[in-house]
């Protein structure tokens, strides 16, 4: 059975164009309750840990570099089937690739500046989600 959490990021680029309120619009109106938000900063080392998955990825290095190089909004967001309906919202990796409609159609500006993060899994969504929210803050 699918779960009903999943988490996000709304990336560097898409802060700094100052998109928060129209990505949250979008979240929110595809039917996703937002239940914790943070606006907060990695460091490239915290960064380094969030995406330890992609550690032998050539993009890495970069990856996280980008990732701390500005401020970021992480929610964790609530709706069934939301890590698969979330993917759908935010379109594929590369903007390029992403169908029309989607976040990162919309407001990516490339396939490492592509505005926003989507859990790939229930599993990943509950570790992502416990990376910047605690249990209390969680379901508070
Ligand atoms: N990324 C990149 N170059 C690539 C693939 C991915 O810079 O060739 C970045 C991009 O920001 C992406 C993140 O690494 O969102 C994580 O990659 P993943 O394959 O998990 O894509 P996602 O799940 O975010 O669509
Ligand atoms: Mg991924």
């Amino acid at each position: 059975m699918s779960g009903n959490k999943t988490f996000t990021m709304i990336k560097p680029d898409a802060v700094e164009a100052g998109n928060i309120g129209n990505i949250t619009a979008m979240i929110e109106k595809a039917g996703f309750k937002i239940i914790a938000m943070k606006y907060t900063k990695l460091s490239k080392e915290a960064a380094g840990k969030f995406y330890t998955v992609h550690a032998q990825r050539p993009f890495y290095q970069d990856l996280c570099q980008y990732m701390s190089s500005g401020p970021i909004v992480a929610m964790i967001l609530e709706k069934g089937n939301a890590v698969a309906d979330f993917r759908t919202l935010i379109g594929a990796t590369n903007p390029a690739d992403a169908a029309e409609g989607t976040i990162r159609k919309l407001y990516a500006k490339s396939i490492e500046a592509n505005a926003v993060h989507g859990s790939d899994s229930d599993e990943n969504a509950q570790i992502e989600g416990s990376f910047f929210f605690s249990a209390f803050e969680q379901f508070a």
